[in-house]
């Protein structure tokens, strides 16, 4: 995948420059101070970006809250199911920290803060590839795990017409548009959950290596 269908499978994850920054910094492994100079020419990247995904995705464009379902063969392949309990600790610690102890996509503070893993699904080859962390407050974490949260409810768990709620206000849409995004989010686990996927954990399969050693 070229960097640029990267960004676009990844951007409506980095609402604010300086997530996206930080992102840019990351993919190149450099270090983030170094790429806010390079400010002005991202945002034009940025719209170039946008442009695509709103052509690509429609169903995604201008919502800053995405619903990401995981393909049923890729449950449990996640890097949390993969370290140990120390080092999944000090991870999602250093994420809160760069995201200020705050949603990284509603910005609320002072609630329990949830460590949501990004994967990237190569619908060619069925590689499923974690790019990266985003530090979440409960509700946007429930929206962007919408089937798990209907699951919830349907025991009686979780009120699943607040989490819904909490997704219109977040993006700031319409129902309608609220349906139109979960049909197209449940179209896309459906075609994806029929093939088996390779999972590739990036950079981040040295955490993995460094328990397993
Ligand atoms: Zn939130």
């Amino acid at each position: 995948m070229s960097t640029l269908e990267t960004m676009i499978a990844e951007v409506d994850t980095l609402r604010s420059v300086t997530q996206y920054l930080n992102w840019l910094a990351r993919l190149n492994n450099e270090d983030f101070t170094i790429w806010t100079s390079w400010s002005t020419a991202d945002y034009f990247c940025r719209g170039a970006i946008e442009e695509e995904q709103r052509k690509r995705y429609p169903a995604n464009y201008g919502l800053r809250l995405t619903i990401e379902l995981v393909p049923s063969p890729c449950w449990y392949n996640s890097l949390r199911e993969k370290v140990s309990r120390p080092e999944w600790d000090k991870l999602r610690k250093q994420v809160y920290a760069r995201y200020q102890w705050r949603c990284g996509v509603c910005q609320v503070s002072n609630v329990t803060l949830h460590c949501h893993e990004i994967w990237r699904y190569d619908d060619k080859q069925h590689i499923q590839k974690l790019t990266g962390f985003i530090c979440l407050c409960p509700m946007c974490h429930h929206c962007k795990h919408m089937g798990k949260a209907g699951l919830l409810a349907s025991e009686g768990k979780l009120d699943l017409q607040r989490v819904i709620e909490h997704f219109i206000q977040v993006n700031q849409c319409s129902r309608e548009a609220y349906e139109t995004h979960r049909s197209e989010a449940w179209h896309t686990w459906r075609e994806r959950s029929q093939y088996q996927w390779t999972t590739d954990l990036g950079t981040y399969v040295g955490l993995v290596n460094e328990q397993e050693a």
